[in-house]
């Protein structure tokens, strides 16, 4: 789904999710985030399954914490504050901010515990409002991770670290484990072991934003 197609449904979506006279200032946070799929992904899962499965409308959303284009999101709401992680290629619900993170990807993923995890974001208004990742120009134009960080693995701007190309296109795969074409997960295992030997290159916004304008 492209960009305007995945705006264009959660309009869709919200004519079933929220009253009448919340619509027209919810439409509106969905138009100043219409250049990113980061957040239109959390738009789309919450209008596609409202958490309490009563009329509700996204009032803001706040950002707790990224790491590798993964981005968790909290949401205000009319009715409560829900958490989201999000990135380029989906949004996940993770649940009531007040109940704070269970998930054990999630949790594995920022390093914390459920208890750590709570308290750091306890407070909601110390943390920013989220920005647009399309406006950040310190975050990769693609993936959205974040300069000196791994860009999400198949990111077309990563670059190669045996042929200097574009590590997503370029023959080094094949080269590297010995087949010309990788068909099963457990191939393209190998060939990510290789290459997390080797070492990935993380972007770096100085050179790679500039080169792809
Ligand atoms: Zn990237
Ligand atoms: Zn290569």
């Amino acid at each position: 789904m492209n960009l305007a197609e995945k705006e264009e449904e959660i309009f869709l979506l919200m004519k079933y999710a929220a009253a009448g006279e919340d619509l027209p200032a919810a439409r509106d946070l969905v138009a100043r985030h219409k250049n990113d799929h980061i957040s239109l992904n959390i738009f789309h899962e919450f209008y596609s399954y409202l958490p309490e499965a009563q009329n509700d409308v996204i009032r803001a959303l706040r950002l707790l914490w990224k790491r590798e284009g993964n981005f968790l999101i909290a949401v205000t709401t009319t009715i409560d504050n829900y958490l989201y992680i999000t990135s380029h290629e989906g949004s996940e619900y993770l649940g009531r901010h007040e109940d704070g993170i269970w998930d054990k990807e999630v949790l594995e993923l920022f390093d914390l515990d459920h208890g750590t995890a709570l308290e750091k974001f306890k407070d909601l208004n110390s943390f920013p409002l989220y920005v647009p990742a399309n406006m950040d120009l310190r975050l990769c134009p693609v993936c959205a991770t974040d300069h000196g960080d791994l860009h999400r693995l198949g990111c077309p701007v990563e670059i190669c670290p045996w042929c200097g190309g574009q590590l997503a296109k370029c023959n080094c795969r094949f080269e590297q484990t010995g087949k010309e074409v990788l068909k099963n997960e457990a191939q393209l295992k190998t060939f990510i072991a290789r290459l997390n030997t080797k070492g990935r290159i993380p972007f770096n916004a100085t050179e790679q934003s500039l080169t792809l304008g």
